[in-house]
């Protein structure tokens, strides 16, 4: 028989025979009654209570009939999880249905679709990855920006030149496993399905993308690069066809993940009468500081142990009466910070790391919550993007106009004093030192020097004056929610699926992912 068991405590050196031996005596049954065990989660516990790290890990362990009766821990396994279902197989319809954006959700939904038989076509306005990672190195090193093809837009979506964190909120644990089996199957690493904190690295995903895509291609889909969606129509509250690089397409279902950077597509939706709500979102900067001082604060003497890696935080400080709260976001161990847009005049920052995560600095965003009402957003859905933009609009002209990012020493940015020079070990060479706080609105600014040097405070190792911090970080979530009903489609566009980060109802590589996943399923349930 199987049986689970969680939370069993190894030290750092564990090997399978120490594993096998903790849980028998957890289990309370004798070695030779284990016949196999194998990790199916595996967590870094840093307390160090007696100054070691050590791994939580979570096992299933097949014992001997016989042994049952002698168990005094763990849960008999009766239903493991189980992909999720793929919908009502192949059906014939009158138009191919149409996803927009060959994000996380766009790709997963794709393919979703092409799994269920309905030959689905993925438009995307950008490049297929090998161009686009062209696009990127001519963007980073020389500051040529190609607008529809960069490091927002383009095969992959925003995160393709990303950490690939895998970590998500969502509790749809079969669709969630969905993905991962699938990443793993396109050459993600195995890890990913124990790790508790998964990750892929840069140089991994555009390989992981472009072997999805072709599983699409092989299973009847068709991929469109360079085609942009410009506009939709209506027909009496439904969907009848879009307008795709100014030509029309017929379909009546199409599901739209566009992600959060394409201000166009709002407009369009919204000058289409598509509901829109204005939502919450956040700002802030991107802080860099030296890996080997995460690592120290993190793991003590274990710091540089193999099995360990480069070590994360996360850090968070409460709202206090007149100071908003502020938070850790994206951390990218062993990363780089880097320049991101898809528009002429506009900068935003973010992080990225390689598998490795080798690199010799740690950098996440440190994040304000915005409210639709500090930006017009009560009054206007559109109000938060145009913020959104005039702040990217001053990072952009504070870095100089070339694209290079707007930066400062992070114990100058604290005492609110300029940085006459940036520290010449960082991770973005292309940063010029600038006064941050001229970038940033007064409320986000007076929560990020209140709370940077006592959250950093956490990471006993971490010397301020060798961090810096870039400006601005305006990407984390969407501030426009695209209205949808239980049936994922939009409450004012029949066949129409918001789905993913732009629709507002997700965030991140994985939630987005399973998002575009959910979105498909409820098209092809429509079907019935
Ligand atoms: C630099 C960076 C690092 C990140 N790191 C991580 C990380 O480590 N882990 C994590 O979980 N999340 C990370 N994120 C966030 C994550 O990338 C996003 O949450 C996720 O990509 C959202 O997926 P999506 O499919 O909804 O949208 P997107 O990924 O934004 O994809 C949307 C796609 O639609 C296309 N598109 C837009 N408009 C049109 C149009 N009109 N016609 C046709 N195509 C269109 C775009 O070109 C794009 O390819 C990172 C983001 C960035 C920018």
């Amino acid at each position: 028989m199987k049986i689970r068991l969680t939370q069993l405590s190894v030290a750092l050196d564990y090997t399978d025979e120490t594993v096998v031996l903790a849980a028998a005596s957890r289990l309370g049954v004798g070695r030779q009654a284990v016949r196999a065990c194998s990790i199916v989660r595996s967590t870094i516990d840093a307390r160090r209570l007696r100054g070691r790290v050590r791994f939580i890990l979570n096992v299933v362990v097949e014992i001997d009939d016989a042994a049952a009766g002698e168990l005094r821990d763990g849960e008999p396994i009766v239903d493991d999880v189980h992909e999720t279902p793929a919908g009502p197989g192949p059906i014939d319809m009158p138009h191919r249905p149409v996803v927009v954006g060959a994000g996380p959700a766009g790709l997963l939904a794709a393919w979703r679709l092409a799994n269920a038989g309905v030959r689905p076509i993925l438009i995307e306005r950008g490049a297929p990855v090998a161009d686009r990672r062209r696009s990127a190195r001519q963007f980073w090193a020389h500051g040529t920006l190609d607008p529809e093809d960069n490091t927002l837009y383009g095969e992959g979506g925003a995160g393709l030149f990303s950490d690939g964190k895998l970590t998500t909120r969502s509790k749809q644990r079969g669709h969630l496993r969905t993905v991962l089996d699938l990443l793993v199957a396109c050459g993600g690493p195995e890890s990913i399905l124990i790790d508790a904190e998964p990750h892929v690295g840069s140089d991994r995903l555009g390989e992981i993308v472009q072997c999805l895509r072709e599983r699409i291609v092989a299973l009847g889909g068709e991929v469109r690069f360079h085609a942009r969606l410009d506009g939709l129509e209506l027909d009496a509250g439904r969907l009848v066809g879009l307008i795709v690089n100014g030509e029309r397409l017929a379909t009546d279902h199409c599901v739209l993940a566009t992600g959060h950077s394409a201000r166009d597509v709002y407009h369009m939706l919204h000058d289409s009468h598509v509901p829109l709500a204005a939502k919450a979102f956040a700002i802030g900067v991107r802080i860099e500081v030296p890996q080997s001082q995460i690592d120290r604060s993190q793991f003590g003497r274990d710091a540089g142990h193999p099995r360990l890696g480069a070590a994360t935080f996360r850090l968070t400080r409460r709202e206090e009466s007149d100071v908003r709260a502020c938070y850790t976001f994206c951390m990218c161990p062993g990363g780089s910070v880097i320049a991101c847009t898809a528009s002429a005049g506009e900068l935003t920052t973010n992080g990225m790391s390689l598998s490795g995560r080798a690199g010799p600095f740690g950098n996440a965003a440190l994040l304000v919550p915005v409210r639709p009402e500090d930006c017009g957003g009560d009054a206007d859905p559109l109000a938060g993007i145009a913020w959104r933009q005039a702040i990217e609009a001053k990072a952009f002209a504070a870095g100089g106009g070339d694209y290079s990012l707007p930066a400062a020493n992070l114990e100058d940015f604290i005492a609110r004093r300029a940085s006459l020079d940036l520290p010449a070990e960082r991770s973005c060479l292309r940063s010029v030192p600038a006064d941050l706080h001229g970038i940033l609105p007064a409320f986000v600014s007076d929560a990020l020097v209140h709370a940077a040097g006592r959250m950093l405070g956490k990471l006993a190792a971490v010397r301020l004056a060798d961090g810096v911090v870039y400006a601005a970080e305006t990407r984390s979530s969407s501030p426009v929610r695209i209205v949808r009903g239980d049936d994922f489609q939009s409450v004012g566009a029949g066949g129409l699926y918001p789905a993913g980060e732009g629709a507002g109802y997700a965030g991140g590589i994985v939630t987005s992912a399973i998002d575009g996943l959910r979105a498909a399923d409820a098209l092809l349930m429509s079907l019935n």
